[in-house]
C-alpha cells in the first residue's frame, strides 16, 4: 500500500544519496593526485566577431582526464577543488599551461589568439592573488597575452575587494571579462566601477531570447549598458544562426558557442587556426 511505497522511496533516496557521498569521496581523493599525474587538460573554444567571424580570442576550459572516471567536466570537480583549496594550485597550472600553449603558437608561426582563463572566487579572494598572477606573468614570455574571466557573482561577492584587485590586474595589462553576466544581481553603480573590458552574456539568456520577449529586451539592455561603459559584449552559448542574426541586429560584438565551434584540444585548435588562415574554414 501507500506506506510501503513511500517507505521504498525513502530507502531509494537514501541509497542514492549515500552513493553520491561515496562518489564524492572517491573523486576528492583522486583529485589530490591528478595534478602530479598530469591528468588535467585544457580545451579551447573560439570567440569570433559576430559580423565577419574573425577569430578574436579563445577561452581555456579545463577537463580532468581521469583513468578512473574518464573525461570529467569542470562543474563536477571545480567545486571540490574549491572546497579543498586545491583550486589555487590548479589555477596556477591553468595559467602556465595556457601560456605555454600560446608560446607554442608563436613558435609555430601560427596566429596566436589571446587566451582567457577562468578564475575561481577562491583564487580572487586570496591576499596573494595579484602577486601570484604577476609572478606567473613574469615567468612567461613577454609577448604572451593571457586574459581573465571572472563570473558576475564572484566579482560582486566582496565587491570592494574585487574592484581593488581588478584595478591591479588592469595595471598589469590583463584584460578582464565579467562572465555569466545576468545571472547575479549586480548593482549598476558597482558594475561601472569594475575595470572590465568585456561583458559575457550568460547562455541562459541567449538560448531563450527568441521565444521570450522579456529575455530579448534584457539582452538588448545589457548590450547597450556595456557599450555605454565602453565594454565589448560577448554572447555565450550561441547555437543557432537565428540567434547569431538577432545578436548582430542588437549590436553584440562577439559570439562563442556550438554554432561556431565546441571546445577542442590544443592540437585541434591549432589545426582550426591554420585552416582559417588558409581560408578552408570560413
Ligand atoms: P564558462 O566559463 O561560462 O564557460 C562556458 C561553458 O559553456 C563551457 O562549459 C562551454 O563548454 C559551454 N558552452 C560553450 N558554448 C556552448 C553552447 O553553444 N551550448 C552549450 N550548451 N554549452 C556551451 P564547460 O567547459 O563545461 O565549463 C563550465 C564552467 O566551468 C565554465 O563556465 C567555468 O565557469 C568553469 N571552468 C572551466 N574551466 C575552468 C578553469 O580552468 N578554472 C575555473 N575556476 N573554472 C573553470
Ligand atoms: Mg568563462
Ligand atoms: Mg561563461
Ligand atoms: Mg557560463
Amino acid at each position: 500500500g501507500e506506506a510501503k511505497i513511500s517507505g521504498d522511496r525513502y530507502l531509494f533516496y537514501t541509497k542514492q544519496m549515500s552513493d553520491r557521498v561515496t562518489e564524492t569521496l572517491a573523486l576528492e581523493s583522486s583529485l589530490r593526485t591528478a595534478l602530479e599525474r598530469n591528468e588535467f587538460v585544457l580545451h579551447y573554444q573560439p570567440k569570433v566577431d559576430i559580423c565577419n567571424r574573425q577569430l578574436e580570442g579563445v577561452e581555456a576550459l579545463i577537463r580532468w582526464n581521469s583513468p578512473q572516471f574518464g573525461l570529467v567536466p569542470p562543474l563536477k570537480f571545480i567545486p571540490l577543488l574549491e572546497e579543498t583549496g586545491l583550486i589555487v594550485e590548479v589555477g596556477s597550472w591553468v595559467w602556465r599551461r595556457a601560456s605555454r600553449d600560446y608560446a607554442d603558437w608563436l613558435a609555430q608561426g601560427v596566429f596566436a589568439p589571446r587566451i582567457a582563463v577562468n578564475m575561481s572566487v577562491v583564487q580572487l579572494r586570496r591576499h596573494d592573488f595579484v602577486s601570484t598572477i604577476a609572478a606567473l606573468q613574469k615567468s612567461t614570455e613577454e609577448s604572451v597575452e593571457i586574459d581573465i574571466e571572472i563570473t558576475e557573482s564572484t566579482a560582486m561577492d566582496e565587491v570592494a575587494d574585487s574592484i581593488e584587485k581588478l584595478h591591479e590586474l588592469y595595471a598589469l595589462g590583463i584584460n578582464i571579462a565579467i562572465d555569466d553576466f545576468g545571472t547575479g544581481y549586480s548593482s549598476l553603480a558597482y558594475l561601472a566601477k569594475l575595470p572590465a573590458h568585456v561583458l559575457k552574456i550568460d547562455r541562459s539568456f541567449i538560448s531563450t531570447m527568441l521565444e521570450d520577449p522579456d529575455k530579448m529586451s534584457l539582452v538588448s539592455t545589457m548590450i547597450s549598458l556595456a557599450h555605454s561603459m565602453h565594454m565589448k559584449v560577448v554572447a555565450e552559448g550561441v547555437e543557432t544562426q537565428d540567434q547569431a542574426n538577432m545578436l548582430r541586429l542588437l549590436r553584440c560584438d562577439q559570439m562563442q558557442g556550438y554554432l561556431v565551434a565546441k571546445p577542442m584540444p590544443f592540437e585541434q585548435m591549432t589545426a582550426y587556426i591554420r585552416n582559417r588562415e588558409l581560408n578552408l574554414d570560413p
